[in-house]
Order: C-alpha cells, then structure tokens, then sequence
C-alpha cells in the first residue's frame, strides 16, 4: 500500500492509514506500506540542497527537524530513536555539505531523508496503535540497475530498479513479522554502494518494485482521487471512472496524458502479473481503478481520451530525389545528436514529420533552434508549434474506425497536422492547434459516448461520472424514466395484447414542458411538431402554452385542426416548393424563408409581408453529422454572407424582416451553445432594425446514457439572461422538439428468435428499422430491457435486430441483457422523439400503434 506526500503529513491521515491497514490485516494478508515525505518535504531538501552557506542549510534543516516535531506532538508520541537518529543525520549532512561524497552523491542523500523520516515517523506512530510495524530500509532491497547511456546524474538522481521476483527476501520478511513500512523513491547502488533517488513519480514506481519483488497479492496506490478516468477531469466534468484497465492500455493511458499514475510504474508489474490497484484514501468505498493482466473477452471501446499540449511538430521536406536512400537515417541521425527523443511520426516520400513531447525532451527554444539548424542541412525544415496532441486510448483501436464517424467529423473545420496510428493498435493520435483542444475534448468525449465508441453502458469497465463522484453535479435534473415503476406491469399487459407498439406518457412532457418554462429569459415556446405529431401530445402542449412550430403544410394542417386561433404557428419550410408559400400566406402562420430563391424568383408573393428569415452562423452541432443543421455541409438556413443581397431584395419587394431565426442541431447538452447564437443573432438585428424577435432554435438535448448529465436548465437561463441583459430590445423565442417529447415515449417489441453467428449472439425482435430508423441513420444508443427478466442477472452479450430485409436493421449493439426466451418483451426506450414520425412501411411490416398513458 503506497500513501503519497499529503496522505502521511497530517494525524487524521495516519489515522486512516491505520484503520486502512487494519482492514487489510484483517482479510489476512501481510502489508507493505510505501510511504513518500511529508506533503512539502522534497521541495524543501531541494532547497537545502541548493543552499551554499552551511549556515542556511543548517537552519533550513532546523525547519525540517520542527516539521517532524510538530505532527509528532500532534500524534501525542515521545521523540522515536529512529527518528531522532535520521533527524541527527540530516543535520550533520546540512553542515558538512557535499564534502568527499561528491555534489551529486550527497544531494541524493539529502533528498532521500524526506521519505527515512516520514517511514521511520510512521512506524511509531502505527506500533503504538496497536500495529506492531516493522521499519525496512528500501535501500536493502532496491538495488540500481546500471544501464547504457547513463551519466552521473541520471545514475544518481533517476534510477531504475531491477525488480524481478526475489522469493528469498519475500520469505525472509515473512518471518520477521506482518506489516512494515518503508521508503519510496529511493534505492542504493549494488554492492553497499550510494544512495539514489528514483526521479519522478518516484514512489508509486518504488511501490511497483516492491510489488513485483515479492510477487505481492497486489499493489495498492492511494491518492486523492479514485483512479483514472476517460478524460482529464479538469477538461471534461462528465469523464467517467475507469474500472478494469490491462496494462498496457492503462500504460498508453498514463503516458498520453494522465497524472494519477507515472507510466514508468506498471512496466515492473506486467511480467509477475501482479495487478495495481489505484483507490481514494479519502473514499475507500469506491471501487477505484484495477490494472492487470488482460482478463478474457472484453466489448471493443475506446477507454479514454487524453489531449498533451505543448507538442512541437517538425516538419522535413526531402530536398533529394523521390525516395533518397538514407533520408530517414540523415534526419534522425539528427535528433540522436541534439540528445531528443522523437514523439509521433508521418511519413510520405519526400517528408517526414515528427512531434517532440516536452515531457521527454528538455525543449528550449535554443535546442529548437541548434536542431533546426543542423537538419536544414539535409532538408528543408517547418518547426510547428505550439499544437496539442489528441489520442483515443483503447485495446484494438483499428477494428473501431467504423464507429468513429460522427467523432471524427469534429475535425471537421480543424487544421490537423498529423495522425499517427500506434502500431500496437492501442492509440489514434490527432496532432491539431494548441488553441482549439480545450473546447474541443469535451464534444468529442461526448460524441465517443454517443456514437458508441466509448461503451459506458459496460458497468463493469466504466465507473461513475467524475462530476458525480467530486464535483457538485445535480443528478436531480435527469430526465424521468417513467416506465422503470409501477408502470411497467401496465406495459407487459400491453404488449401482451399486440406488439409492435408505441407508448407515450403525456405526465412525462408536461413535467419536461414544465421544465422549459422555467426558462425567464425565453418568452415564447414553440413546439417542434415533426419529433411527434400524437393529437394526445399537441394537446398536452397546448394547454402547457406553447406555439407551435411546423416544417410542412401537412405539420400546420394538422396543429390548426387541434389548437384554437390563439395559438402562435411558425412555419419554417426548407427547399419547399412555390406553392406551400402562397398557401402559407393565406393562413395565420409566421412565416420564415432560409433562401434567396423564393425572394429572387417569386418577391411579388411576399410584397407588404411580415417574415423571419433563417439564417446559417456558419457551423453545425449535434450528436452526429446527419443532424447538424448549420454549415457549409448542410442544406438549411441562409449564409451570412448574402445577408445583404437578401436586404436589398426585401426592401425592394416592400418585405419586413421581423425576425432573425438560427437553429443549429439536435441533441445538444452544452447551454453554452445558444448563448452563442442568441448573441450573434442579437448583434446581426441591430444591422437590420426591423427585427423585434430572435427564434434560437431547438436542439435542446436529453441524455442517453442513464448516467449521462441532464442539460442544466437553470445554467442555459442563465446564459440567455445574460444575453438578454444586452439586448432587451428583441423578444427571445425557442422551439424545442425533442426535450420535450424523447422520454415520454417507449417502444415495446417481443423476442422472435435468437442465433449464434461467430462471436456474436443475435437477439430478434418483432420490429426493427421499420418502426425505429434513429439507430441506423444517427448511431443512436436507445436503452433496451428485457422487461419480462426484471431483476435476472444481465449475463449474455446480445445484437439486438428487426425482421427488415437489411444489413442495418440493427437496434442496439453489444447489449449486456438477461438471456431471454421467445416472446420476451423487450423495451426500447426514449423512443417519444423522432420514433413513429419517422416509421417506414418498407418489407410492409406493421410499425406499431400508439397508445397514450396519461
Ligand atoms: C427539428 C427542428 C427543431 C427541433 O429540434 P429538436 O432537436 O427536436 O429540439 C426546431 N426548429 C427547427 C427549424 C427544426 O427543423
């Protein structure tokens, strides 16, 4: 068990060092404990070190001599004389200086009394709790190992330890007693020789060697947070914990990015196959992070996405001929030279271009520069800097690509400079400005979750949300899931008269409708009719107040024929035909046009009209590429760029532009987002002046994933507030589809048959695609039960498919179920938007009925 610098400085924590130890002691295994110096220590033995007068160095010392006093009389124990001794040491060492030892020699000395005077601290404190402890010098059993390449200081100052399982020493400590503690990062020269440090991450490396050593049951690193995560916490609040890690990914993991871990400390582990263990010390009872051997069948996912800035790309224009013999030898001969190791690498022909880490490289400009300068003599040389490097970690990384889609359509409008494949198949590393990652990482690890490349529906792979566990998430905001209670005996009797069959529950959006209108900044909601049409649900939103909005003729037919003449009725139609205008304009909707066309073509028809106009702000969002609805990549909307032409063209056909309207994409978490519409759309009214409402669209997302965060709808007021506050002159304006309606609506489909194929076991259900398109056109996840296997243990790794005459007709992948049995009913849920609206009679099969709980 390995406790870090703040773990041992304090009484409260060597309390639960002791209770932590105990516990152990209690499952009847013996403990090692690892300890590091006292939270500040190192830096003040470094400062010592550097100390030239004997008289500093030796007050110095006396501050580090106090430090130990005082947690000692906190701790209410007598001077150790261990403690005294080592404490009698150091200041002798402050005294004399580096003397004969040599500079570098003593220093390491110096340094390493830190972790003798916490572990000798500790022992007295544990022994007279009750624990009898035993002291163990590290440097008896961490031998250097002399490598190629060394020089004074990394031999001294950044050692290695060769590790490998010593069943003398293990059997040996086993008769000396149950429990001992000992130092971390520190070793000692083979044959009695000098003390050495370990250099970074020195202590959980130390705790690693030990582990490895005696072939331990496992290592245990506690620190102050549960272990690792899908992405740095810092960048992404939604980034899950990491359950089940093998090595090597959790290796790639720690060396792309992660600080919980060095990555230099698993190498010892891997071949005794001894498993580490990274927990909480402050929350014990969660289940942290476990990193072993590989552990049998596992789903495919990406684990983790990490983001490394400061990266440096070089990049080398051959000047030869196509091909040059020795190209690659001249330039890396290079880098050999100026003592850099090389990152990343992308070759062509005529150019390769490399990326320089600066974790592993001592990157000053003048080292830039002198390697620039030698290699400009074999080539023509591109420094590119500062970029950051992006990299999904995940075992089998290439046979992922197809899931990847809407993830990498976020590199969309990007400058990327490299990609780099790691041949080991456990990395996809995107090389892109320093500038654009921190917006970035948190979309794609959205997106990873949503496109299923990052499968956190495996609960045992993926732990909770770091927001969750740390930070001050509100999980109150989630979306209801109705069908999870009494409900549920209602759905079987359901679907035991007729499958397949739609249910939506119209308490669900009205509570969701209720929600929205909390929204103060906004003063009129409209539906977005096309995510369900159910008369049931355009009532239940009519007698909740809100307009409506509607993308066809049919849409406004249909609303018109429900709601009374009050009801405010936008019409946005897209690439529509002449007609659908005129008739348009015949009846009380609120037009909107998102063209030139019909304003070029056919002005005379909107002469003395009131219209809004649609406009693209030049980029797209949401859950995949199909449904963002901004940018050059997609139909809707007029650019800004002809702002002006359209204008003119209104002022010459007498056409008021009364509105400005943006809607950008679906399934949108982040309230950041319409913040930024609403104030580019605010500040293009003001160029205009007949403008008196700006309509921001819908989008509005829900999460898929129950664990996934709720879009906060108090932070999005909060955004439009702020906005607002600038331009109270315009009306604000939404129109929200599918927050309204996803959660009220289930799909319920009986099992038909089930098939082997290969590693895959293929659950059928009695309607897929035909009722359902969401998951084979968006790479929607849609949460499936079993619902007649309540409580039974999910043990079978299921496709989930439709009777449909094709290859797509797919409902959920690798679905972790109960093993079920024909005639099973299974639950498709958050199916209330986009489901029925979109159903097909293709191979003329049913696509379900609906039917309204209220
Ligand atoms: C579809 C649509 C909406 C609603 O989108 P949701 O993602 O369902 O909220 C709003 N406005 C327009 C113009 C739309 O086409």
């Amino acid at each position: 068990m390995k406790f870090g610098g703040t773990s041992v400085a304090t009484l409260p924590r060597w309390q639960n060092i002791q209770e932590l130890v105990s516990s152990r002691r209690a499952e009847g295994v013996r403990v090692l404990v690892v300890v590091s110096a006292l939270s500040g220590m190192t830096d003040a033995l470094k400062h010592l070190c550097a100390e030239t007068e004997a008289g500093k160095r030796i007050e110095a010392a006396a501050g580090i001599v106090e430090r130990h006093h005082a947690l000692l009389a906190q701790m209410d124990l007598p001077l150790p004389a261990a403690l005294e001794r080592r404490l009698a040491d150091l200041c002798d060492l402050a005294a004399s200086g580096p003397g004969s030892l040599g500079e570098l020699a003593w220093q390491a000395l110096v340094q390493a009394h830190g972790e003798l005077l916490s572990s000798a601290l500790g022992a007295a404190f544990l022994t007279a709790g009750g624990l009898r402890t035993e002291w163990l010098d590290a440097r008896e059993c961490l031998t250097a190992a002399p490598l190629p390449n060394q020089n004074e200081r990394t031999r001294l100052l950044s050692a290695m330890v060769d590790s490998r399982p010593d069943p003398v020493l293990a059997a040996t400590l086993a008769a000396r007693g149950d429990v001992f503690i000992t130092q971390g990062f520190i070793a000692r020269e083979p044959g009695q020789g000098r003390t050495v440090l370990l250099g970074r991450g020195g202590s959980d490396t130390s705790a690693s060697y030990f582990g490895a050593l005696l072939k331990a049951a496992r290592v245990e690193i506690w620190t102050d947070v549960a272990g690792m995560f899908t992405a740095n916490p810092r960048q992404v609040a939604g980034a899950r914990l990491l359950q089940r890690l093998d090595y090597e990914e959790a290796q790639e993991i720690a060396s792309t990015g992660a600080k919980v871990l060095h990555p230099r400390c698993l190498s010892p582990l891997r071949e005794p196959r001894v498993p580490l263990l990274i927990k909480d010390t402050n929350r014990p009872e969660l289940e942290g992070t476990l990193i072993g051997p590989q552990v049998g069948e596992q789903v495919v996912s990406v684990k983790a996405i990490s983001a490394r800035k400061n990266i440096t790309l070089i990049s080398m224009e051959s000047v030869g001929m196509w091909q040059q013999v020795g190209f690659l030898s001249d330039v890396f001969d290079q880098f050999k030279r100026h003592g850099l190791s090389v990152d990343l690498i992308g070759s062509a022909e005529t150019n390769v271009t490399v990326s320089l880490d600066p974790t592993e490289n001592l990157l000053d400009s003048d080292a830039l520069a002198a390697l620039a300068t030698d290699l400009s003599k074999v080539c023509r040389v591109k420094v590119i800097a500062p970029c950051a490097a992006v990299t999904l970690v995940g075992r089998g990384m290439r046979s992922m690509l197809h899931n990847l889609s809407s993830v990498l359509a976020e590199f969309d409008q990007l400058r990327v400079h490299l990609i780099s494949q790691s041949s080991n198949n456990l990395n996809l590393t995107f090389v892109v400005d320093e500038g654009v990652v921190d917006s970035l990482l948190p979309r794609l690890h959205e997106l990873l979750i949503s496109a299923g490349a990052m499968r956190t529906d495996d609960a045992a792979m993926f732990g909770p949300r770091w927001d969750v566990l740390y930070g001050s998430a509100d999980t109150s905001t989630r979306g209801p899931v109705w069908w999870q209670g009494p409900a549920r005996a209602r759905l079987l009797a359901l679907a035991a008269e007729q499958t397949p069959r739609y249910v939506y529950h119209l308490p669900t959006v009205r509570e969701q409708a209720r929600r929205l209108k909390r929204l103060s900044a906004v003063d009129r909601l409209h539906y977005a009719v096309k995510a369900n049409t159910h008369p049931a649900i355009i009532g239940a939103l009519a007698e909740e107040g809100f307009g409506f909005e509607c993308v066809s003729p049919g849409e406004v037919r249909a609303v018109s024929g429900l709601v009374d003449e009050t009801v405010p009725l936008l019409f946005t139609p897209n690439f529509a035909p002449r007609e659908d205008y005129a008739w348009a304009l015949q009846t009380r909707v609120t037009l909107t046009l998102d063209a030139l066309y019909p304003m070029e073509h056919w002005g005379e028809l909107f002469r003395g009209r009131e219209i809004a106009l649609r406009l693209d702000l030049g980029r797209g969002l949401g859950h995949h590429e199909k449904v963002r609805t901004g940018g050059s990549g997609s139909k809707f909307g007029l650019p800004v760029a002809q702002l002006d032409s359209f204008l003119k063209l209104a002022d010459a056909h007498g056409v008021t532009v009364r509105g400005l309207h943006a809607h950008l994409g679906s399934g949108i978490l982040d309230p950041g987002h319409w913040g930024e519409v609403y104030g580019q759309l605010a500040s293009l009214a003001e160029r205009i002046g007949s403008v008196s409402y700006l309509d921001i669209g819908g989008g509005l997302g829900v999460p898929a994933h129950p664990d996934e965060m709720a879009l906060d709808i108090d932070a999005l007021d909060a955004v439009l507030r702020q906005v607002k506050a600038v331009y109270p002159q315009y009306q604000l304006w939404m129109e929200p589809g599918r927050y309204l309606v996803a959660d009220s609506g289930v799909l319920l489909a009986k099992v038909t048959q089930q098939k082997g194929k290969g590693a895959l076991r293929y659950l059928g259900v009695d309607t897929g695609m035909n009722s359902l398109i969401r998951p084979m056109l968006y790479d929607a996840w849609h949460e499936i039960v079993n619902l007649s296997r309540e409580g039974e243990v999910a043990e079978t790794l299921y496709q989930v498919v439709g009777p449909i005459c094709e290859t797509g007709d797919v409902l959920g992948q690798d679905r972790l179920l109960p093993s079920a049995e024909e005639g099973d009913v299974i639950l498709i849920a958050q199916t209330g938007a986009y489901g029925k609206v979109m159903a097909s009679p293709y191979n003329l099969r049913d696509s379900g009925e609906e039917v309204v709980l209220d």
